[in-house]
């Protein structure tokens, strides 16, 4: 199989890992075809009225990846690139995701071509609500449950469960990440960092790193900053953070409460007076012992992989690793724990506040917290005790897992 190009498309990138599967599990062709093509893609288009009173147009999709193992879930990103397929590779890494850890869901994504930090809240307020009433008759508590991704948080949540509600009645569970008054999950919100950080300790310990591991991370968004709060108070060395305007850098560790402060007044960790301003390319190859891509896509592509001097990286971003990278790493001995795992955090407490939301009961934050680490670990063991029977990174080991149950939900329906 060719490994894809640096610039090959997102889906193209993620179907390689799914084909390299299918060919490992001896898939016939038949079960290949069925999985490697999303069952269903909406493209919508939502006229939004901005703040300045004309009406701009902008494209929407909600693509449902595969729904064998239950409700379609994923998240809805709004970003410039969020075109279809991008939203098309998210949605097929959501599949993998959750047959991994094994809840209850398939796999969607969701997304609006816009660039939300240039609009104003009343703007987004009225994207979210048509967005919502253009994919409403795909959505419902045992049909397809988005959450938020990049460019949403649990306000777009909000929104989007009452533009729901105005057509079929109060319907909590129709969302996941919503605000903790409205039914979310005490631990969501953090969630994704917080299971980034329990698979960073299994791995620090499984590869038998060094108490004081320094770490970087890319992006200080929801997944980064949070990632970076927990880390820090496990006692790692945080010593470099970046965002989409930059980076800063201190060799001896960055004071994360000063840090947090500062993005509050700045809205930026660039200038952070105790550590030296880094362009954001250069983050990925600073002396570290940890890198935590937890940004955007392909940020660690070929050219940069040869420079990295990281031991470990742990993808906390979807598909921030060109497969041509992957390889080069792999080479170089150093350990990739991928995005299908790493990540997972989120949709293992989006399946939490699901479940509450229709058993109407409230779980406190040390039980959701003690069953997203039980859960998270289970899938690190799952996927390195996989690696090690059969000679296979923790990538391949994480989709053959993955993809093995979507396989096998199949089957068991009757469909091959
Ligand atoms: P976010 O919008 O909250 O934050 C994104 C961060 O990335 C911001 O700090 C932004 O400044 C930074 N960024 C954007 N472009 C960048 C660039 N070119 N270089 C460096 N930094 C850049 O998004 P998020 O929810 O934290 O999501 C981050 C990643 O984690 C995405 O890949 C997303 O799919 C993935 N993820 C998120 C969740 C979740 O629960 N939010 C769950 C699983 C995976």
């Amino acid at each position: 199989m060719e490994i894809p190009a640096d610039d090959a498309t997102g889906f193209d990138q993620v179907s390689f890992y799914f084909n390299w599967a299918a060919s490992h599990l001896d898939l016939s062709d038949d079960l290949r075809s069925l999985l490697g093509t999303p069952w269903r893609e909406l493209r919508v288009s939502v006229p939004v009225r901005l703040d300045n009173g004309h009406v701009q147009t902008y494209s929407g999709y909600r693509i449902q990846y595969n729904a064998a193992r239950g409700p379609y879930k994923g998240g809805i990103r709004y970003h410039e690139y969020a075109d279809i397929d991008e939203v098309r590779a998210l949605a097929a890494l959501m599949t993998w995701k959750t047959a991994l850890v094994d809840v209850p869901f398939g796999g969607a994504k969701g997304g609006v071509q816009c660039s939300p930090r240039q609009m104003s809240e009343d703007e987004l307020n009225r994207l979210t609500r048509r967005y919502t009433q253009s994919i409403e008759h795909l959505l419902g508590p045992s049909r397809d449950i988005p959450a938020p991704d990049m460019g949403t948080d649990s306000k777009t949540m909000a929104w989007m469960m009452d533009a729901y509600g105005q057509i079929h009645g109060h319907t909590p569970a129709i969302v996941t990440g919503k605000p903790v008054e409205l039914g979310g999950s005490y631990g969501r919100e953090s969630a994704t960092g917080r299971g980034v950080v329990y698979v960073l300790g299994e791995a620090v310990r499984h590869y038998e790193l060094t108490d004081r591991t320094k770490v970087v991370i890319q992006g200080f968004g929801n997944v980064g900053s949070w990632t970076a709060r927990f880390a820090d108070l496990e006692g790692y060395c945080i010593c470099g953070v970046s965002d989409v305007d930059g980076g800063t850098y201190n060799p001896h560790g960055l004071d994360l409460p000063a840090l947090v402060e500062h993005v509050q007044e700045n809205a930026t960790v660039r200038g952070f007076p105790q550590g030296d301003d880094v362009p954001n390319d250069e983050m990925i190859e600073l002396p570290c012992d940890v890198l935590i891509p937890a940004a955007i896509e392909k940020v660690i592509h070929s050219r940069n992989a040869p420079k990295l001097q990281a031991r470990l990286i742990i993808e906390a971003a979807n598909n921030p690793v060109t497969p041509r990278a992957d390889e080069i790493l792999t080479d170089r001995g150093i350990i990739t724990v991928p995005d299908v795992l790493s990540n997972a955090g989120g949709v293992i407490v989006s399946y939490f506040e699901w479940a509450q939301n229709i058993q109407q009961f409230r779980w406190n934050e040390s039980r959701v917290n003690s069953e997203l680490q039980r859960m998270i670990t289970a899938g690190f063991e799952t996927i390195k005790r996989r690696s090690s029977e059969h000679s296979l990174t923790l990538r391949q080991s994480a989709y053959a897992t993955g993809v093995e149950r979507v396989a096998r939900a199949v089957e068991l329906r009757g469909f091959v």
